[in-house]
């Protein structure tokens, strides 16, 4: 069953790896970064790979869980550590996450994406909701959606329910009145639900379904099942 329940007037959507693939992208970004430390902070290049800055990062989230949320201000955080720690300005760090950002806004959606979301745009109000930090304005997603909310904004990262409350609070309808897609399904799925919202698994990959987490109601492989 494809077709979006009759009750439904706002479809929220998740980003990275919905509705275009996401690690192709930071991996590019991350090696540009890296380029760009090269000429800067050549002792920092030198003891550091974007494997070894990864793990730093997530160790770092773990230190500071208040912020863990917010991606780039834990890159700065980092950066600004690494820096000083290498003997190079510190006063860098910004501009380099900058730099990154730059490069994190250049996704590319799925084809089945923009024809989609186009047609539903008419009939639905459209929200994205995104861990992510990716800047729609700047990438070829930029007019479709109605709303975009990211973790930053609202101050918690998915699972946590404040972005789906936030959807409820901006768009003036009930969680039941609102369709969540997204493939991850603890984060998109499960979450949503427990807020209340009705929720759609798309499975671009046909990955098995996690057995500890309740389905989808509904499941596709590519927005251009799904039916009105
Ligand atoms: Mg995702």
């Amino acid at each position: 069953m494809n077709k979006i329940p009759e009750t439904i007037n706002v479809i929220s959507f998740d980003l990275d790896d919905t509705l275009w693939p996401c690690m192709q992208t930071i991996m590019h970004a991350e090696e540009q970064l890296m380029q760009w430390l090269a000429s800067r902070a050549r002792q920092l290049t030198e003891a550091h790979t974007i494997h070894s800055l990864r793990e730093h990062r997530r160790e770092l989230a773990r230190q500071e869980p208040a912020i863990a949320h917010d991606l780039n201000l834990l890159r700065e955080i980092q950066l600004r550590q690494l820096l000083q720690e290498f003997d190079h300005d510190p006063g860098i760090a910004a501009e380099a996450v900058d730099y990154f950002q730059e490069f994190r806004n250049l996704v590319e959606p799925y084809p089945d994406v923009i024809p989609s979301l186009t047609r539903l745009k008419t009939d639905y109000t459209l929200v994205s909701v995104t861990n992510g930090t990716t800047e729609l304005d700047k990438t070829p997603l930029k007019g479709i959606f109605h709303h975009s909310l990211n973790a930053r904004q609202v101050g918690h990262a998915k699972p946590h329910p404040a972005i789906f409350e936030r959807v409820v609070e901006i768009t003036g309808s009930n969680p039941d009145q609102i369709l969540h897609i997204g493939d991850d399904p603890l984060r998109d799925v499960e979450s949503a639900r427990n807020f209340g919202l009705r929720t759609l698994w798309l499975n671009r990959h046909e990955m098995p379904w996690p057995d500890e987490i309740e389905r989808a109601e509904i499941e596709i492989t590519s927005l251009s099942e799904l039916q009105e």
